[in-house]
This record gives structure tokens, C-alpha cells and sequence, in this order.
């Protein structure tokens, strides 16, 4: 080999090493994490795993970590993190194992950390994702319940610590797709009228409210169009998801309860639209399929191959369209009004939620349950103005205590 191929071999490794990017997964062994390292497996020239979190699925994280080999493996629970260390050992995988909230913040904020996917379920996301955004990462931002929670904080992060971020939601990731590049802070300033938020209807769109009452957690589970983790699962049957996404399109795009509009699109193939002031409505389409915006944040402003399957329009046949029920759905509607009422409305109605989902699950309340319980919380809590994520973490406390509270009086 002569000297200038070695140099120009040398040169190579340096231009690949300065453009590889050091991504982070929060909530690594989920659905949204999986299919994060899915697309990451397509481009292992670009992408390498610095850290994978999860809360207490030993044997998943494990699996994940002798496939990729993060330097760092975070588990939440300590008894959990002991029993991966002892697998790591026998194993020969030099991960280093960390434990606990600090230290999901840390891997999160890491100074050699590029990437972020926070794709942590549930309130238990915020204060990683709040690090991230500190830290001025590129956020892949799955966990949509961050926003809901404490979407004027979590901007004024991004924005103060100079983050880029990506929403991961399928909706409001094809709504990033369709907005201008050039953003301006008010939507009329772009010519944009409202967003259109796509909902599948999930698995009981055409149910009576009879019916309703009487289905069941496996019927629940059970959603036509997308493999999601239980919890957003129970959200889409709800349309409790269609109502968080409602807010995380107010805080994300910073669109009023009354630009954001929703339309049940049973096919799931719009994924949502854009409504400009000269009648122009944009949408995103494509399959069903998370790896599409996983994709799209792992690669903006390039477009990244994902492994999703092209689009079969002549096999889909037609695109259906109707109109929220808010009468059978209620949770839709108490979204709506807690963004309206502000403040730690919205906090309060995601801790409520979270319980009620909980109990749901172990089958200690009936379907109908969920937004009867949201809304007695919510009628009992006293709404303040946003000031700090101590006191948004001490309602979310309170909402959930109001919760249990309402669970022991049924009994
Ligand atoms: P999931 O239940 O499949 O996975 C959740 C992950 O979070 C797991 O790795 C789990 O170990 C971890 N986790 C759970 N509780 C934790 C805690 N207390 N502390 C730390 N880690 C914890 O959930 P998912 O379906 O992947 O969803 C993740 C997030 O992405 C949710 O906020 C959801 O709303 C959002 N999202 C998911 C989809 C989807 O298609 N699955 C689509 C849009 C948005
Ligand atoms: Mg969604």
C-alpha cells in the first residue's frame, strides 16, 4: 500500500469518525426503543449506541447491550442494574451498568452524547428529557407526556440550551414534514391556519357506548394499526392519546386549542395535515410504521433508509374520514378543556390518567371508568400558574394521590 492510500485511508476514518453521532435511547427496551435500534443497525457508519436505559427488563437490556454495545446500561430499579452487572461479567460485556433517576439524567446530558431519543413512557420521562434539552442535544422526542406536563418549561430548555427538537409522535412529526423549514413563532406568520391531527378511531371506533363500558383489557390492548406499549395503547382506545397529542401540537408548534383540529382517519395512512391560508393542505402519508419518524429525526435534514415498506395505495383502496365523538371518547374532551383552563391543568390530567390506565390494567375499573375518574381529579384539584418542575412534580404527586383516592372509594 502506498503512502497516499494509507493517508486517504487515514483521512477516510477521520471523516467518518467526526460525522459519526453518539445517540443516547431513554427507554430502550420499548417499542419507540427498539425501533430506534432498528433503524440505528442501517446505519452503523453513522450512528453508534452510547447509552440504553430501561426501568427494570434485565433480560431485555441485556439482549440489547451484547447486540450493540452502549458504554453505558442504565437501569432504574437497583436490584435490577445488580442482576445485569453479574450477567455483563459472566458474559465478558464491558458495558459499565448505572443506576437509578440521576443516572438516566446523566446519560442523557452527556458532554459525548449527540442524539437523544426519549422514549421513556410516561411523567417518568421528564426530568431526562429536561436534561437532554439543557444540554442542548438533538431530542428525538417520543414521550409525549413531557410536553403535556410541562410544555412551556420544557421549551424554554430547548430554546435557552440551544437543543434541536424532533418530534418522534407520528403526527406531529408529518406536520414538522409539511410546516415551512423557515419557522416563524406564530403559525398565521407562515400562512398556516390550523393543523389537522389524524386519530385511528382505535378498536372501538364504531362501539356504543354500551359497549364501551363492558370491554375488556385484551380488547383494549388490541389496536388495529399500530404495535405500541400498553399504556399508549389504552390511550389510543381512549382517544386520551389523541387528547395528549392535542397539547403537545399546542406546545411543539405553538398552535391555540382552536387551530388544532382532529379528524378520524381509520386507515392510519395520513399520518396528519397541514392547513395553509391559501386552501393548500399538506399531509405526510405512509405506512403505519414508527421507523418512518424514528428515521426522519435520526437523519434530519437527510432522508435516512428506515426498512419501512413503500406505500400500497391500490392495495389500501381508499382513505375514510369522519369526525371525533366526543360524547363516547370524553377523554378527547377533557384534553381540550385542560389545555384551555392552562396552567397544571394538563399535568393533572396526564397523573390522573397514568392511574387510571394503571387500573385499568390490572382490572380494577371498567373502560368508562378512565374519564370518570380524570375528571373527578381534575374537578378537585386546584389549577395554578407553571412556575417551576418542583412544583409540576409535586402536582403530578397530588393528582395522583386524588386518583388513588377515588380507586380505594370504588372499592
Ligand atoms: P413501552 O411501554 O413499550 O416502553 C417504555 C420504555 O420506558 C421501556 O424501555 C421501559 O423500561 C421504560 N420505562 C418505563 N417506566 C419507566 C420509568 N419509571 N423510568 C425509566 N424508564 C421507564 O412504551 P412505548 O410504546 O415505546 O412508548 C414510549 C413513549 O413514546 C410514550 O411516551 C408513548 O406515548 C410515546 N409514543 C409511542 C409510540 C409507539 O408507537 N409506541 C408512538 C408515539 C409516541
Ligand atoms: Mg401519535
Amino acid at each position: 500500500m502506498d503512502n497516499a492510500m494509507i493517508e486517504s485511508e487515514a483521512v477516510q476514518s477521520t471523516i467518518a469518525q467526526e460525522s459519526t453521532q453518539y445517540v443516547t435511547i431513554l427507554g430502550a427496551t420499548g417499542t419507540i426503543g427498539t425501533q430506534t435500534l432498528d433503524v440505528i443497525s442501517q446505519h452503523p457508519e453513522r450512528f453508534k449506541v452510547f447509552a440504553l436505559t430501561a426501568s427494570s427488563n434485565v433480560k431485555g437490556l441485556f439482549e440489547l447491550c451484547r447486540q450493540y454495545k452502549p458504554r453505558y446500561a442504565v437501569m432504574l430499579q437497583t436490584s435490577a442494574a445488580a442482576e445485569l452487572g453479574q450477567q455483563f461479567k459472566a458474559a465478558g460485556i464491558g458495558t459499565i451498568v448505572l443506576h437509578g433517576d440521576d443516572a438516566l439524567t446523566e446519560v442523557a446530558a452527556h458532554p459525548q452524547v449527540d442524539i437523544v431519543m426519549a422514549a421513556i413512557v410516561g411523567a417518568a420521562g421528564l426530568h431526562p428529557a429536561m436534561a437532554a434539552a439543557r444540554a442542548g442535544k438533538r431530542i428525538l422526542l417520543a414521550n409525549k407526556e413531557t410536553l403535556v406536563m410541562a410544555g412551556n418549561l420544557f421549551m424554554q430548555a430547548v430554546e435557552e440550551g440551544g437543543a434541536t427538537l424532533l418530534p418522534i409522535d407520528s403526527e406531529h412529526n408529518a406536520i414538522f414534514q409539511v410546516m415551512p423549514r423557515q419557522r416563524s413563532k406564530a403559525l398565521a406568520d407562515m400562512g398556516i391556519k390550523r393543523v389537522l391531527l389524524t386519530a385511528s378511531g382505535g378498536p372501538f371506533r364504531t362501539a356504543s357506548l354500551q359497549e364501551l363500558s363492558a370491554v375488556t383489557r385484551t380488547q383494549a390492548l388490541n389496536h388495529p394499526n399500530w404495535v405500541m406499549g400498553p399504556k399508549i395503547t389504552i390511550d389510543s382506545a381512549t382517544m386520551m392519546n389523541k387528547g395528549l397529542e392535542v397539547i403537545e401540537a399546542h406546545w411543539l408548534f405553538n398552535a391555540a386549542a382552536d387551530q388544532i383540529d382532529v379528524v378520524v382517519h381509520p386507515q392510519s395512512v395520513i399520518h396528519s395535515m397541514v392547513e395553509y391560508s391559501d386552501g393548500s393542505v399538506l399531509a405526510q402519508l405512509g405506512n403505519p410504521d414508527m421507523r418512518t419518524p424514528i428515521a426522519y429525526g435520526l437523519g434530519y435534514p437527510d432522508r435516512l433508509v428506515s426498512g419501512v415498506s413503500s406505500l400500497d395505495l391500490l392495495k389500501i383502496g381508499r382513505l375514510d374520514f369522519c369526525a371525533p365523538d366526543p360524547v363516547r371518547f370524553p377523554c378527547l374532551r377533557l384534553a381540550y378543556e385542560a389545555l384551555n383552563t392552562g396552567g397544571t391543568a394538563p399535568a393533572i390530567l396526564n397523573a390522573a390518567n397514568e392511574i387510571a390506565v394503571e387500573a385499568f390494567l390490572a382490572e380494577r375499573i371498567g373502560f368508562m371508568d378512565i374519564p370518570s375518574l380524570i375528571e373527578s381529579v381534575l374537578s378537585i384539584s386546584q389549577i395554578e400558574e407553571v412556575i417551576s418542575i418542583e412544583q409540576l412534580v409535586s402536582v403530578d404527586t397530588g393528582a395522583r394521590r386524588a386518583a388513588k383516592r377515588w380507586l380505594e372509594k370504588q372499592g
